[in-house]
This record gives structure tokens, sequence and C-alpha cells, in this order.
């Protein structure tokens, strides 16, 4: 179904919010199973928080919708969109390891599908209001939480790491009550789609296979349409989400990114890091680090995630067996994980170390590293950043610089400077500078941003979005973004609270 964007502003005579735009809401045709019809629920004086102009040049999006009072209006669900048709979806999923039942959008309302330059785009906002799905909760996201959503999504994606993306936050001053009173905020988030593994399940558990299958045909025909050649389509569906999924693990565990809720509910069918909530960029390197307060027994410690993802897959796998309708070819398919993600961790820390080929003995040098910096607690993104800069024949004393076991160190130092002896060291440190970030949204910068952000400053917002967004360049003036944690960070408690 496609609407045409403008024509019913004129009749209200205001100027069209965002002239031109095409919905097609394909996700809410799929029938009243997979969603419930609502309008966000408004707020207050809204205002800009921050606002990602990059993303809406990207996207085509005419000026109006990061500039626009109607646009600040609509995109904190004060006002209707023309042309979108606002629904919750229903999902389940497993959530720490247990069957948690019913979930679904408790906060985030899908205003439908626009045509941009980069595909079709669904356009949500998360934090717009209750819904049929909100159980307990009010439907709410705090000023804090959207924060470091809008600027980690963006700080992914300029990490080249699949995620799904943020348009902007908009503020309001009502009150939302957590552990003590904040203020609410709305994230416009895009993505292709924002099905997760938690929709399959759903229907799955509910003997619902009708639904399963009209949700699984249209996953494939939307996203992933080589799976329908294939002899077995739903089987072929299974390996290919597999796969994306252990891209995604792989690129975190490269980056040093812990997610913190890797429910199924959070995983996305697109191989999309999705739902940013406790999440954190390590510190100093700690393999066994949980960022997420809640989480008491680890389960998704940043050296579980791995393994978290394919527990994930094979819940999936499980929704989708009245499908693939033979166990055999549904192992399969979950089995190109186990070698899709170690292959694609290698390659990512093969560039990081500036290995432009393979070799024997690659495996071992990159566990080394690892043992290596989880005993002296080095900190990972300036470890990596500052390797870039060692050469085999010079001094290296800014790499040595971070380590307390300097023998140790010497003993890794030989066995590096050994592998990249013969290396063209200029085309080593291109590869290795494009693989290392200088910036990453550390917990304590999110943070200086949130309490400023609190007062009404939003110029750190803004700042850490452009730095963040391209993580590998310098950005002069800006180093500090760049440099240790300071002591207080390591108070920062994280918990699912947003
Ligand atoms: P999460 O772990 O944040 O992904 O949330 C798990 C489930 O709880 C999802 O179905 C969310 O939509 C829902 N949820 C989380 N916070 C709220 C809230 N404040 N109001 C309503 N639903 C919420
Ligand atoms: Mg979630």
């Amino acid at each position: 179904m496609t609407t045409a964007f403008d024509t019913s502003f004129a009749a209200t005579g205001h100027p069209p919010a965002a002239p031109g735009r095409q919905w097609v809401n394909s996700f809410s045709a799929l029938g009243p199973e997979f969603h419930t019809r609502l309008e966000p629920r408004p707020l207050a004086s809204p205002y800009w928080v921050g606002r990602n102009h990059a993303l809406a040049r990207e996207l085509g999006l005419e000026d109006s919708w990061l500039e626009s009072a109607e646009m600040l209006d609509a995109l904190t669900g004060n006002q209707p969109l023309p042309g979108a048709s606002p629904i919750a979806s229903v999902y389940s999923g497993h959530q720490f390891g247990t069957w948690a039942g019913q979930l679904g959008d408790g906060r985030a309302i899908l205003l439908g599908e626009i045509e941009t330059r980069s595909g079709c785009q669904e356009i949500q906002l998360k934090g717009a209001g209750p819904t049929p799905y909100s159980r307990m909760g009010d439907g709410r996201a705090v000023l804090r939480s959207s924060i470091r959503e809008f600027l980690c999504s963006e700080a992914m994606h300029g990490l080249g790491i699949p995620t799904t993306r943020a348009l902007c936050v908009t503020g309001s001053d009502a009150p939302v009550r957590r552990e003590e009173i904040e203020t609410a905020a709305v994230v416009t988030r895009i993505a292709p789609s924002f099905i997760r593994f938690g929709h399959f399940e759903h229907f799955a558990h509910r003997n619902q296979l009708a639904q399963l299958k009209t949700l699984a045909d249209y996953v494939i025909d939307r996203f992933y349409p080589d799976c329908r050649q294939a002899a077995h389509p739903y089987a072929a569906l299974l390996q290919a989400v597999s796969e994306r999924t252990a891209h995604m693990a792989a690129a975190w565990q490269a980056v040093g990114f812990c997610h913190g809720v890797m429910n199924t509910d959070n995983m996305s069918i697109l191989g999309l890091t999705i739902d940013y909530g406790p999440f954190q960029f390590l510190d100093a390197f700690d393999p066994g680090h949980i960022c997420n307060h809640s989480d008491e027994q680890g389960r998704y410690a940043y050296n579980r995630q791995p393994n978290m993802a394919y527990w994930n897959l094979f819940c999936l796998g499980q929704a989708l067996l009245p499908l693939i309708d033979d166990q055999e070819h549904a192992l399969a398919a979950l089995g190109s994980y186990k070698t899709v993600f170690p292959g694609a961790l290698q390659a990512r820390m093969r560039a990081k170390l500036g290995l432009v080929d393979e070799r024997g003995g690659d495996t071992e040098l990159i566990e080394d590293t690892f043992r290596l910096l989880a005993a002296n607690k080095v900190d990972y993104t300036i470890f990596w950043r500052r390797l870039c800069g060692f050469t085999a024949q010079s001094g290296h004393e800014p790499v040595r610089d971070l380590f307390f076991d300097l023998e140790s160190f010497n003993a890794w130092a030989l066995q590096y400077s050994d592998r990249i002896r013969h290396a063209d060291g200029a085309q080593r440190a291109d590869l290795m500078l494009k693989h290392n970030p200088k910036y990453v949204l550390r917990n304590h910068l999110g943070e200086e941003a949130i309490q400023a952000a609190k007062l009404k400053d939003f110029s750190k917002v803004d700042t850490l979005l452009t730095v963040l967004q391209s993580p590998f360049e310098e950005h002069p003036g800006h180093d500090s973004l760049a440099g240790f944690p300071p002591d207080w960070a390591a108070s920062i408690a994280i918990s699912c609270s947003s």
C-alpha cells in the first residue's frame, strides 16, 4: 500500500512536513495478528536534543525533517504524519535464558516505512507512549538512555558495524519515574526492519503456523530473496541469519563492544545491533567484563557474547523448525555460525594487527595478544590505536607504556615484530588505522553529554555525534575524547533501567 505523503496536509492548511515522501507500510499489511494500531501519546513542549543531519542527507530526507516545528512535534508523537499508519508489533522471547512469553513493542511505535535513497526504511519512535504490550511499563524512555542509544547506534555505524540507526532525539520536561524522577525523550530509529528473533518465536510458540509462514515469507522476499531459490528456503533463511549474526558478533568482539542484554527479543533478523541499553565499550581489557548491572550471572559478559548469539540462533531455529521440517537441515544451517564467526573474527583481528595476508601461527598470535591485554588490564581501544604506530625496527614506547609486566610485553613484541618483519610498513599502518578506531563511545563520554543535556546544553551530544561518525579519523581539538577513562568511570553503573 503506497500513500502520497503530502496530499492530506493540503486539507489541514499546514505546510507539508516532509513533502513528497512515499509511505510503503508493508509490515503493517501482514495482518492484525502481527500488531495493534495506535497513535503515539503526546509529550508537552518538546525540544531537539540531537539531530543527525548526516543520516537525513544519506536518506535523502528534506531539510524540514530536522528543522521544522511540525516535524519536532511529529517525531515526538504529538502530531500524526500523513501517510503513516502507526502500529506496535507483538513478539515474544527468551530473556536471560528463560522463556518470557509475550513481549512486544512496549514503548516503540512504528510509523511505517518510507522510500529513501538507501532503500525502504522503517521509522520508529522509541518512547512514544504505552502500547498493549507495555505490561507494567509506562511506554516512555528517559533522556539518559535515549542519548546513549542515539550516540551509540551512530558510533556503531561509523565503526562499520551493522546496526539500527537514529535520526534524532527529542526531549520533554515531562517527568518519568525510574529509580529517581527523570525526563522523557523519544528516539527516532531507522532500519530496513525491526523484526526480531522473538517475532518468530511468538508465532511458533502459539502454534500459529500460518502467521509463522507469512512472517518468514515476508522476511525472505524483502530481505533475503536469494533464499527463495534454495532447495530449502526456510533452512536457507536460518543459515543466512546465522551468517549475518556471526559477522555482527565478530565485529562486536573485535571492537570491544558489550551489548548487555542479548535476549532473543533484542536480536535482529537482519543481523543488526539493536536495542541499546546497558551496552559498553571496554575500557581496560577484561574478557569476563559484565556491563549490565542487572546481569548478576554474567550471562552476557563480553567473552560469552559469541556463544549467546549462537544460543539465540538456536531459539530461532526451533521457531523455524515447523517450516524447515527437517532437524538435520536446521542443524546444518545453524552450523554455519560455527565456521563464519571464527573466520570473521580472525579476519578482523588480523586487520587490527595489520596482517595483510594469512599465515600459520596467526591464531596463536591473536590469542596471545588477548591474553597479554587481559593480564595487564590494558585499555583496549588505546592499545590498538597506539599499535598502529608500532614498527619492528624502531622503538615502541607508547605501546610498551601501557603494560606493567614488561617481560611479557617484550616477548610478545618480539613475536609480533617477527611476524611483520617483511611487511610493507605503510600498507600495514594504513590497514590498521582503518580497523583500530581512535574514538569509541565510552561510558564516561556518554555520561558527560547526558549531564550537560540535563541542563539543556546539547553541545556535547552534537560533538560526540560528529566525532563518532568517523571514529577512524583524527579530529583536531578532540583528543580528550580519545583519552583514558577518568577514575570515576569505574563507578558508572548501567542497568536495564532505561
Ligand atoms: P528491553 O530489555 O529494554 O529490550 O525490553 C524488554 C521488553 O520490555 C520490550 O518488550 C520492551 O518494549 C519492554 N519495555 C521496556 N521498557 C519499557 C517501558 N518503559 N514501558 C513499556 N515497555 C517497556
Ligand atoms: Mg528490547
